[in-house]
């Protein structure tokens, strides 16, 4: 299949097994490990997929389908790891390099159409049709092949406006733009489809468990240099300025009806998760599971929420002083004002809550700004960004976008 979240796979998935779970319990019986990860292993001694992956037999598309759904349910297990930008990266080359060679993005997942209704005249200019000089495989590359809804295209693009030919409500793409809308719409949906999976984490096979551990092996060979410079990733000071809006809402201090939410519920569970598991190997975490000691806590973690509930109208912890044990109780050792280490595990660590729960209990810390878009959490905003920032870090630049 050249496009996993294209129609025809999903229409293929749904006829099959109904749904992704019910698909992600059938893998384990028809494929191994190491067959799953033939998709991307590649990847550490090749800058291309290998030409035995880009022609699938009709016979095979449901066998290979099961390869690239397999590693998402393996992701589900490390979200925020460097797994995911591995395969993401390996995937998209593969399935774009089947793309090309099919020379149709029809049936994939971008809505597109072919590029009807265009004036013969603006064809004319825009396809440098009159230019003789022009060699044939550069006309092609001009001509305007598919069109998108303009809403559609908005969501996705990149680029500037002017670039792009736009009449009565669509966008014109000629294939290399259409190409690239592509990987940016797969990425997307990758990330969301590994996102979603993860809250159904624990209804998976062991299975998926052990690829994720595979998957993690080649991904620190394949990036190996960038893993040196930066240290593993894991526990690491707080990148105040990557926070997403609603978190630094939280800090500036908020009014009386909405304390107990934005600093208890919210920035607890938020700083720590941040500051000492940001990418939690297990949905019942326990702060023990990821420090050795509290120090953290103790030095860093709770100043902040201190300092953000003085700010607050009346001050949190002067008008309520019993809400200290209240913070060790979110972030996991019961209902204490001195606890040990040994007490994690008394209580629930809790997950930040969803954008949606933070809209609907304190719709006033919800800002979104550029970054927000396609995030369901507000630790999903600050670790997206911070490794983007990471990358660039690594190659010599600044965070773009
Ligand atoms: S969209 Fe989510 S991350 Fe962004 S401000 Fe709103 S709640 Fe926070």
């Amino acid at each position: 299949m050249p496009d996993p979240f294209g129609r025809e796979a999903q229409e293929l998935i749904r006829r099959e097994f109904g749904d992704i779970l019910t698909l992600l319990e059938r893998i384990p019986s028809s494929i191994g490990v190491d067959e799953a990860l033939s998709l991307v292993r590649w990847m550490t001694d090749s800058s291309e997929p290998p030409a035995e992956l880009l022609k699938i037999d009709a016979l095979e598309e449901l066998r290979d389908l099961f390869r690239f759904y397999a590693l998402l349910g393996a992701l589900a297990f490390s979200p925020y790891g460097i797994e995911v930008e591995f395969v993401r990266k390996a995937t998209a080359k593969l399935y774009r390099a089947r793309i090309e060679r099919k020379g149709s993005l029809e049936g994939s997942l971008l809505e597109i159409e072919p590029a009807e209704e265009v004036p013969e005249r603006d064809r004319k200019i825009l396809e440098r049709a009159m230019d003789r000089n022009l060699p044939k495989e550069d006309k092609e590359k001009l001509k305007l092949k598919y069109r998108m809804p303009l809403s559609k295209f908005i969501e996705l693009w990149d680029g500037s406006l002017k670039e792009i030919y736009i009449r009565r409500g669509y966008a014109y793409l000629r294939w290399e733009e259409t190409l690239r809308l592509w990987e940016m719409a797969f990425e997307r949906r990758f990330d969301r489809a590994v996102s979603i999976l993860t809250e159904v984490r624990d209804e998976l096979p062991e299975f998926y468990e052990k690829l994720r551990e595979k998957l993690e092996e080649l991904a620190g060979e394949y990036f190996k240099e960038r893993l040196e410079k930066l240290g593993k990733v894991g526990a690491k000071p707080l990148r105040l300025d990557l926070f997403p809006p609603c978190v630094k809402e939280a800090l500036k201090g908020v009014p009386a009806g909405m304390r107990n939410y934005a600093i208890t519920v919210l920035l607890t569970s938020f700083l720590s998760y941040a500051r000492l598991c940001p990418n939690p190997p297990k949905r019942d975490v326990r702060v023990k599971d990821c420090v050795s000691d509290l120090r953290i806590i103790e030095e860093e973690i709770l100043p902040i929420i201190i300092e953000a509930g003085n700010r607050c109208k009346p001050p949190l912890f002067e008008d309520q002083p019993h809400e200290i044990k209240n913070i060790w109780y979110h972030l996991g050792f019961g209902l204490t004002d001195s606890p040990t280490l040994e007490d994690s595990g008394n209580s629930t660590w809790y997950f930040p809550p969803n954008c949606d729960k933070i809209r609907a209990n304190a719709p006033q810390l919800c800002k979104p700004d550029k970054h927000c878009r396609g995030v369901k959490n507000p630790l999903t905003y600050y670790l997206r960004r911070l490794a983007r920032e990471e990358r660039s870090e690594a190659q010599g630049g600044e965070e773009s976008g």
